[in-house]
């Protein structure tokens, strides 16, 4: 199974995620003009985390692939290509001299004479009428037909089953087709309710572990980059150190998978290395899979798994240092 660490980096997951999660009805926002390939995020989680808009998109469709949050495009909203109005009026035509003087009904025939029109132009107060030889239409079936629905041209006569349809634009007065209007798709990006709280408590519990380790006399980095002895510089989600004790503890969450392999542990029992770690230590409700659990074992890598409230409670502690 791959895991997280090799398509994006954990600090930037973690940033995006706890980014999302301070939003009060937890969706992002992507407005993507198709016709400019420009994209927008609300929130501008690419301005605010520093990153490129790509690369944003990039964590959060990650985050959906692995079933944490939804993706739906729920608006496509056209605009004029020329002034940019979002005011633009479906118009439809006729096919034959684009009118738009245009009207729809059902066609009647007249069988002695032949004549067909809208059933509006056949219409007296007495009854039907043909127009054409003014002879009174009785029995449907027998004097004439009542057809379809269909569209009638007043300026050139023709009659036609479907209009051409332009798109009206009321600020510049220009028509088009649909296939030239600008088009703007607005895309949400959700979080599943079922999976927020697991997320919540195990971003909180690595605060308060955090917040813990300082009070005992620790060193921390949260979220960002520690360089190792190699000189290769890695995203850690806590590094703390004490060097009074000679303590140093690594310590990386798991929000999203549900299983940790073994490639996972040796990835971390190798930065455990370059870094010097003493302690490593998982913060997860994830599971890891035999193999992965028996290695992790045998490294001496503990996992720890979050408390429902995220506090961290005095038995995490002792254990931790
Ligand atoms: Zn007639
Ligand atoms: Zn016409
Ligand atoms: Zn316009």
């Amino acid at each position: 199974m791959s895991s997280e660490h090799t398509k994006v980096p954990h600090t930037e997951l973690i940033s995006v995620i706890k980014n999302v999660l301070a939003q009060e009805d937890q969706v992002v926002r992507l407005i993507f003009q198709k016709n400019t390939g420009e994209k927008f995020l609300y929130p501008p989680l690419d301005k605010m985390l520093y990153l490129n808009v790509e690369k944003v998109i990039e964590i959060l469709d990650y985050i959906v692939q692995t079933g944490f949050m939804d993706k739906k495009a729920v608006e496509t909203l056209r605009f004029c290509p020329v002034c940019f109005s979002y005011e633009i009026i479906p118009t439809e035509h006729c096919p034959n001299c684009s009118s738009t003087n245009i009207s729809r009904g059902r066609v009647i025939e007249h069988f002695s004479c032949g004549y067909r029109n809208l059933e509006t132009v056949f219409l007296l107060n007495t009854g039907l009428e043909c127009p054409r030889c003014h002879k009174q239409l009785l029995i449907e079936g027998k004097d004439y037909s009542r057809g379809k629905l269909m569209y009638k041209c007043h300026a050139c006569g023709n009659l036609f089953d479907t209009p051409i349809i332009d798109y009206h634009c009321q600020k510049c007065g220009e028509y088009f087709p649909i296939d030239e209007l600008g088009e703007t798709i607005v895309f949400h990006y959700e979080v599943k309710n079922g999976k927020l709280e697991g997320i919540k408590s195990t971003l909180r519990m690595l605060e308060s572990i955090d917040a813990n380790l300082r009070e005992n006399g620790y060193s921390t980095k949260y979220c960002t980059q520690v360089t190792g002895s190699s000189g290769v510089a890695y995203d850690v989600d806590l590094w703390a150190t004490n060097a009074e004790k000679r303590d140093s503890i690594l310590i990386e969450t798991y929000l999203l998978e549900d299983t940790i392999s073994v490639d996972e542990i040796l990835r971390l029992q190798a930065l455990g290395y370059d870094l010097g770690a003493k302690k490593i230590v998982i913060l997860t409700y994830s599971k890891l899979d035999q193999k992965a659990e028996y290695l992790a074992n045998y490294y001496g890598i503990k996992r720890i798994v979050p408390e429902k409230t995220g506090e961290v409670t005095k038995e995490i502690m002792v254990e931790l240092i």
